[in-house]
């Protein structure tokens, strides 16, 4: 079972974010509703049209399971203006990477689920495995490393994609957390992955 992304747009998020935009004097102009629930019936129907396998694949890869069955996925107009335009939990897009180029959408869309599936099995989050592994890097890094590897393998086995697969912030945590996914590469940092979930629920079941 895999839950169903349900794009919605968010009055009360958008006031929010228009007024972040307010403070920040830059003359920009928050897009319209009609702007922001167009882009979000847009947004769902390439989902729907890309989706095929994805949330299979990230599941099955892991071992972890989904726990939820629809995961809401809240559509703001923020034009980039804050270090938080797209986010896990809850999960939410704005429309300006559709309108750039619907692929940045769908990578970015790919990484915040990803953060998703680690979110809906906390029990299995490789912290202490993370921490040994990585221990000096800084907890974006760590919180990033699976998610990279996982990203690329998705690109990968679901969309045929060898290039140009995922999108690094260009904060410092992010690169480096790319470059150590490079170096290792991703099919080993998955397999350690398991191998290490694997051990854990043995030995809570034990
Ligand atoms: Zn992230």
């Amino acid at each position: 079972m895999v839950p169903r992304i349900d794009f919605e747009p968010s009055f009360i998020y958008d006031l929010v974010w228009k007024e972040l935009l307010a403070r920040t004097k830059s003359g920009k102009n928050y897009p319209s509703r009609e702007e922001i629930f167009a882009y979000t019936r847009k947004m769902k129907v390439y989902w729907n049209k890309k989706k095929r396998g994805i949330l299979e694949e990230m599941a099955l890869v892991t071992h972890l399971k989904w726990r939820r069955t629809e995961i809401p996925c809240f559509v703001v107009g923020a034009p980039r203006f804050a270090s938080f335009n797209a986010f896990s939990h809850p999960l939410t897009m704005h429309i300006q990477d559709y309108q750039e180029n619907p692929e940045l959408f769908l990578k970015r869309l790919i990484h915040e689920l990803i953060h998703n599936l680690f979110i809906d099995n906390p029990d299995l989050w490789p912290e202490d495995y993370l921490d040994k592994k990585y221990g000096p890097e800084s907890f974006d890094t760590k919180a990033h490393i699976l998610v990279y590897a996982l990203h690329v393998h998705i690109a990968e086995k679901c969309l045929n994609k060898k290039k140009n697969i995922v999108h690094t912030s260009e904060k410092h945590g992010y690169t480096r957390a790319w470059e150590i996914v490079k170096k290792e590469g991703y099919e080993n940092i998955i397999r350690e992955f398991v191998e290490y979930i694997e051990e854990k629920k043995k030995r809570s079941n034990s």
